[in-house]
Formats: structure tokens, sequence, C-alpha cells
């Protein structure tokens, strides 16, 4: 479904993408965002090689932008969408500027926004103009796990695809001794549980990590991140591709489990993709892992 909507170009140009959290929006939204922006796609989807493809792997592609809620109140602000009147040096590129010009290098630009429900009115407005007459390089992809909290004007534009959880079961049938947990790690993908199943041991102590996670404290936060860090340097001694794979593929991993977990506090799970992106791109893990874990448990 997603690499119809995806390969066909003169069609759809807004697509939402909603269903219970842990359906795995996230994660078809940044693959649909791929498949998008690759210069040289397959039938089978993006390439994973052109330079767009390598710039979303570091997280430097210009032609992407993600947009979540923020702030205590967790809204989508409107100077994520229009440029505000008093536009400070650091803040985000709104959407609305995003869209002005043309790809640099990608097929298209893509916007994405999380948990698009979370827009207040005058963000709504904003962006409605964009959906209905959006230039032809341009690609929305809209998550929500409450499409019913969405403005009809918003949704009578998009394309709304319905996202649900995966069966186990069929996994189960090739993979008899995987655990529940581990086929979470593996996002049900038959290559990635083999994966997960050969390093075992890795496996098990993120698991003991990520089950305690949500009952520590704010003050814990920096002792969190160390015991982390001891988990990343196990997986430094058996993930190929040194220090930066070993670790994105943890802290990827923890994303997973998380995205599947239904006590999982909102917004987690994009605060450990938005770290899992950093470290892809700059590998200094430290610095990116100590804010993310005082992010997630200051709440
Ligand atoms: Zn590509």
């Amino acid at each position: 479904m997603i690499r119809r909507i995806s390969l066909e170009e003169s069609g759809n140009h807004a697509i939402l993408l909603y269903g219970p959290q842990g359906a795995g929006k996230s994660e078809l939204a940044s693959i649909l965002a791929q498949m998008w922006l690759c210069t040289n796609p397959t039938p089978a989807g993006a390439c994973g090689e052109c330079r767009t493809c390598s710039s979303l792997d570091r997280g430097t592609c210009a032609d992407l932008l993600t947009i979540a809620p923020s702030g205590p109140s967790r809204m989508i602000m409107n100077r994520d969408i229009t440029e505000p009147s008093n536009k400070k040096p650091d803040d985000p590129v709104p959407l609305l500027d995003f869209f002005r010009t043309p790809p640099l290098r990608a097929r298209h630009k893509v916007a994405i926004l999380f948990e698009s429900d979370r827009m207040n009115g005058a963000s709504c407005n904003a962006l409605l103009k964009t959906l209905e007459e959006p230039p032809a390089f341009a690609k929305m992809i809209l998550t929500t796990d409450s499409v019913g909290s969405l403005p009809a004007t918003i949704l009578s534009r998009c394309l709304a695809v319905a996202c649900e959880v995966p069966l186990e079961k069929d996994l189960l049938l090739s993979f008899p001794e995987a655990t529940p947990e581990e086929i979470r790690f593996a996002s049900g993908a038959p290559g990635r549980l083999r994966t997960v199943l050969d390093r075992k041991d890795q496996y098990d102590r993120l698991l003991a990590f990520a089950q305690k996670l949500p009952t520590r404290r704010a003050s814990e936060a920096l002792v969190v991140s160390e015991e982390f860090s001891g988990i990343l340097e196990s997986f430094q001694k058996v993930v190929p591709g040194g220090a930066r794979a070993a670790n994105a593929e943890a802290i990827d991993a923890l994303a997973l489990y998380f995205a599947r977990e239904p006590s999982c506090p909102q917004g987690w799970t994009q605060r450990m993709i938005e770290a899992h992106r950093r470290i892809v791109a700059n590998g200094s893990a430290g610095l990116v892992l100590d804010a993310m874990f005082t992010a997630l448990l200051t709440r």
C-alpha cells in the first residue's frame, strides 16, 4: 500500500497515518519519507545508497522537515508552521518557508508532522493553505493516534491510511524461540529478529534496562545514562561497523521497544528517534544520551 502511494507521482501529496500507539506510524512515516526523497527509488522502495539516502542515514537531509509537539503543553506551535512575527535566530524553519523553495537534492521535499492532532486552530489554518495548493514537489505525512481530534478540513485533504499492530503469531512460526520482547526489539521484522536472537546477551540487558526505565526518577538521569553507556559498550563488542553503528542499533531498539509499550509516557519514542538521529550524525553519544535521559525522566 505504502509502496504504491510513494511511487505514484501524480497522486497524493498528503498522507495521514492513523492508528493506536505502537502500530509503527513513526517508522512507517520515515520509510515513506525516504521513498519520496530517494533520487533512485526501486519498485521495492528507497535505494539506500544515493546521496539523499545517505544524508537521511546521517540525519542531515535538508529536504526533510520533521515537526512534533513541544513545550509543557505538548502542542505543535504556530511558529512550526508559519513565520513568527518575533523570529529568533535558532527558531526552526517553519513549514511554509520550507516549502517555498524546491528540493536541494531529493526528488521531493517532505514534511512529517508527528501527533498532528496537537496543532492549535491557527496552526491548522496555516497548514490548510499548503494542503489546498501544495507546490508540485511538496509531500506531507501526518501521524495521529486520535484521528477524531483532527478538523474535517484537514482530514478531507489527506489520504488516510490505517496502521495496525502486526500479528506476532506469524513470526513465531518461523522463530518459535523468540520472546514477545525480542519481537518488539526487532519491530516484527524477520531479518532484524535474527540479529536480536544472535545478540541475546546484549538484548537481555537492554530489556532489563527498558523495563525499569519508566520507574526511574529525574534525579537519577545521569546514573541511568551511565548504565545505558555500559549497555552500549556490550553492543560495541558484537556489532560490526564500529561504535557508532553499535550505539545506533541499541538506541533504535530501545525506541522500538517503547513504540509498542502501552504504558510508554508520551513523547518518549520521538525523543529516542531524535537522539538516534543525532548519534548517527555526529557520533558523540555521551552528551546526546545525558540530554535524552534528562528530558525523558523530567516530567
Ligand atoms: Zn536513495
